[in-house]
């Protein structure tokens, strides 16, 4: 049960300085329970994650989707078309994606009584905040403060970036031109959807490994099916070589103006390069020193209530330095809002973020949920892992796509399920059945006792889970 605290204020005065996932959701829920709420945005609201990162990155990999859907056209009973690719239609379709959740989140903040400020906000002292706008500056009082800025690329002096050659992910959606021949720098979940995404427009790609895998830190049997899809769409991997210089030549020949010079020495040439090699939290210029909230490598420091060593200012999203998903960033705004308001706050009621379930949208795609095979092995614990190829199943012949497998991790005492892998098409939606599965403790017999659509990707779980 719920429990409210007895000593909550009858109106606390909620000042959020970002509007993000993190930042929208705590307003929205802060609002609900009865809060005064004013959410400070300096840009769009809906933040980098509606604007810069998830939604046109995912925006773009569905229009490639779709090309390479075309293009296999034959082997689903269709004549053979022929698909361009229109960079000004695909741009309009982005800014009116953007356009319309902007909007959808703009009028669920109103209808909860939030105030929107835009503007730029930042701590002056532990209770109040300042908001520069265009014309002028204010100060807001206030009992609890959410800082939730986010996180921008990670630019390291060496890459001279300039949004036309030389390109952070956010100069990407699209970029000024198709690239002829883009070199990835970095083969995180961020860099592979970059290649996936231009290999599937028809660019060539390069990609430079620092480590001997893509994705690092998956697990190796999920990963390995990822570089033989790359392989096999023609996608060069440079592993083991770290880039260290970019030269930008406009006046080479062959449109290959750009290299890559690596450790190992050797050198990538491409006609566009592309840096995914991490992020840096937006917390310069939020006067964290003025209000003493600590931080790490800029990033706010906190407990499991997303509290900062201020009682009363909180951090979530990238700024937290947790897990960097928009949908982290969304619950932990929520969370934040219960905790505010004095809810109960349960040990049970934590976020836990080993039970956060994330995918890659490349093709196949993977996702993941709890815990990996790998990580399980490394630490010693006894697991029972199981796994199916979806080549069993009926309705990946139906669409063409026997490819990946599902895999589930659960204890062998029990049988709860503890986490799992699925690789291949609509593994990101397929994912959320586990998640709940290891959210709510569920067993691998309620798995396979589940009566799923037939026929369905979905039955592969339940085979998977025997
Ligand atoms: C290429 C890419 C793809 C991604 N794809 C996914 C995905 O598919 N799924 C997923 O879950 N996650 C994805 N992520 C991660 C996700 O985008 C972030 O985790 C998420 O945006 C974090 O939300 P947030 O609320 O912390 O910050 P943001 O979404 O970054 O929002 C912060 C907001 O604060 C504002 N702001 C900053 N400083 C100030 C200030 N001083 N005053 C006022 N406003 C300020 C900014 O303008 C911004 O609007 C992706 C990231 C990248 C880079």
């Amino acid at each position: 049960m719920i429990k409210r605290d007895s000593q909550t204020r009858a109106v606390k005065r909620v000042v959020i300085i970002g509007g993000g996932p993190a930042g929208t959701n705590c307003a929205t829920h802060a609002a609900r329970l009865g809060a005064d709420v004013t959410l400070i945005e300096s840009d769009i609201v809906g933040g980098a994650a509606h604007l810069l990162d998830c939604i046109p990155s995912k925006a773009m990999i569905a229009t490639g989707g779709a090309m390479s859907m075309m293009n296999k056209a034959t082997a689903m009973g269709l004549a053979k078309v022929d698909v361009v690719l229109d960079f000004e239609a695909l741009r309009t379709r982005i800014a009116d994606i953007e356009g319309r959740l902007e909007s959808s989140v703009t009028s669920l903040l109103s209808s909860q009584g939030v105030r929107l400020i835009e503007g730029r906000g930042s701590l002056v002292s532990a209770n109040e905040v300042e908001v520069a706008t265009e014309t002028g500056t204010e100060t807001i009082e206030a009992d609890v403060i959410v800082l939730s800025t986010g996180s921008r690329p990670r630019v390291p002096d060496w890459a001279p970036v300039d949004g036309v050659r030389v390109l952070t992910t956010r100069d990407a959606y699209p970029p000024p031109e198709l690239p002829k021949h883009l070199v990835v720098i970095g083969s995180g979940v961020t860099g592979v959807e970059f290649v996936h995404m231009f290999n599937s427009f028809g660019s060539d790609v390069t990609l430079i490994v620092s480590r001997q895998q893509v994705l690092p830190d998956k697990d190796p049997e999920v990963a390995s099916v990822l570089e033989k899809s790359f392989l096999e769409r023609g996608v060069r991997l440079y592993k083991g070589a770290r880039a260290e210089a970019i030269e930008v030549d406009e006046t080479a020949e062959n449109g290959r103006q750009v290299r890559v010079l690596c450790d190992d020495g050797r050198i990538a040439t491409g006609s566009h390069v592309l840096l995914a090699i991490g992020s840096i939290p937006n917390s310069d210029g939020l006067g964290l020193d003025k209000a003493g909230v600590e931080s790490e490598w800029g990033y706010v420091t906190v407990d499991h209530n997303c509290k900062s060593s201020v009682g009363h200012i909180y951090a979530a999203g990238d700024l937290s330095g947790k897990l960097p998903l928009s949908s982290v960033a969304s619950m932990q705004g929520r969370k934040i809002a219960e905790h505010a308001m004095g809810l109960h706050a349960a040990p049970h009621r934590h976020l836990d973020y080993d039970k956060a379930a994330s995918a890659i949208f490349t093709d196949p795609e993977i996702a993941d949920v709890g815990l990996a095979e790998a990580d399980a092995f490394a630490e010693g614990r006894k697991i029972r892992v199981t796994k199916v190829p979806f080549s069993v199943s009926a309705k990946a012949l139906i669409n063409n796509d026997p490819r990946g497998f599902v895999k589930i991790v659960s204890d062998p005492a029990t049988g709860v399920v503890m986490g799992g892998s699925i690789v291949g098409r609509h593994a990101a939606e397929l994912i959320s059945v586990l998640a709940l599965a290891v959210t709510a403790g569920l067993t691998v017999t309620d798995l396979v006792e589940s009566l799923f659509v037939h026929p369905a990707l979905a039955e592969v779980l339940g085979e998977a889970a025997e």
